[in-house]
C-alpha cells in the first residue's frame, strides 16, 4: 500500500510509546509522539512548552489548540524526512483533536488508515507507570521499567549515562488524574474510529514482542486491503 498513516491509542502506560518505536523501526515510519514533543518543548522553554507545562505536571490534557499546532508541524516535517508515513503516539486524545486531524488530512485528500487500540488491563497499567523510569535528556528519552526492562547500572541511562528520573506525571497522585482524563476524554475515540471503519482492538498484555506481533499483523492486513 501507499503512505501509512497510523494512530496508536490506549491508556497512559498501555505501551503506546514502546510499540510505536518498535513499529516505526520495523516498517520505516516517523514516530510522532506528542508527549515527547511537549516534554522537549517544556525542557527548551519554548512558547508551546510554557503553555503546556502546568497541565502536564498536573496530569491534565494540554489544550487542544496547542497540541494540534504541534502535530500539524510535525506531520509536515515528517512528510519530508519519512515519506513512507507516520505513527501518531498519544494523539488524538480528544474528539476535537480527532476532528482537527480529519479536517487537516481531508484538505490533502488523505486520511488515517489504521487506528490501533492497545487494550491493557488497569492493574498492568498501574504497575507499568509506577515502575517506569525515564532518561531526562529529550535528545535521548530512553524509557526503562524497574522490573521488566531495568537499566544495566541502577539509576543510570544505558544509552547516554544520565541519571534516570521518574516522570513527574508518573507519580501515584498524578496517575489517577491521567487515567480519569483518558476514560473521559480519550476512550470515546474508540467508537469514533470504529464508526470510521479503521479501528483494530488488540490486547496489550504479554511481552513487548507479542504485542508488537499483533500490531504488525494489523499493519500487514492494511497492506493487503489497500
Ligand atoms: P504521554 O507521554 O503521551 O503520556 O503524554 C504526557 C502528557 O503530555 C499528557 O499527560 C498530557 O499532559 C500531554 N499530552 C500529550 N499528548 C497530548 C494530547 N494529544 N492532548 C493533550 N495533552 C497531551
Amino acid at each position: 500500500m501507499g503512505v501509512k498513516r497510523i494512530v496508536l491509542f490506549g491508556a497512559p502506560g498501555a505501551g503506546k510509546g514502546t510499540q510505536a518505536e518498535w513499529l516505526c523501526n520495523a516498517v520505516d515510519l516517523a514516530h510522532l509522539s506528542t508527549g515527547d514533543m511537549l516534554r522537549s518543548a517544556v525542557a527548551n522553554k519554548t512558547e508551546v512548552g510554557l503553555k503546556a507545562k502546568s497541565f502536564m505536571e498536573a496530569g491534565k490534557l494540554v489544550p487542544d489548540d496547542v497540541v494540534v499546532g504541534v502535530v500539524v508541524d510535525a506531520i509536515a516535517q515528517s512528510a519530508k524526512s519519512t515519506p513512507n508515513g507516520y505513527a501518531l503516539d498519544g494523539f488524538p486524545r480528544t474528539l476535537p483533536q480527532a476532528e482537527a486531524l480529519r479536517e487537516m488530512l481531508a484538505k490533502r485528500s488523505e486520511n488515517i488508515n489504521l487506528v490501533v487500540l492497545i487494550n491493557t488491563p488497569e492493574e498492568l497499567i498501574l504497575e507499568r507507570l509506577t515502575q517506569r523510569r525515564s532518561c531526562p535528556d529529550p535528545k535521548c528519552g530512553a524509557v526503562y521499567n524497574l522490573k521488566s526492562k531495568p537499566p544495566k547500572k541502577a539509576g543510570v541511562c544505558d544509552q547516554c549515562g544520565k541519571a534516570l528520573v521518574q516522570r513527574n506525571d508518573d507519580r501515584p497522585e498524578t496517575i489517577s488524574t491521567r487515567l480519569q482524563a483518558y476514560r473521559k476524554e480519550t476512550e470515546p475515540l474508540a467508537a469514533y474510529y470504529k464508526k470510521a471503519g479503521v479501528l483494530v482492538d488488540i490486547p496489550g498484555s504479554g511481552s513487548v514482542y507479542e504485542v508488537a506481533g499483533r500490531i504488525l499483523e494489523a499493519v500487514a492486513k492494511l497492506g493487503r486491503h489497500a
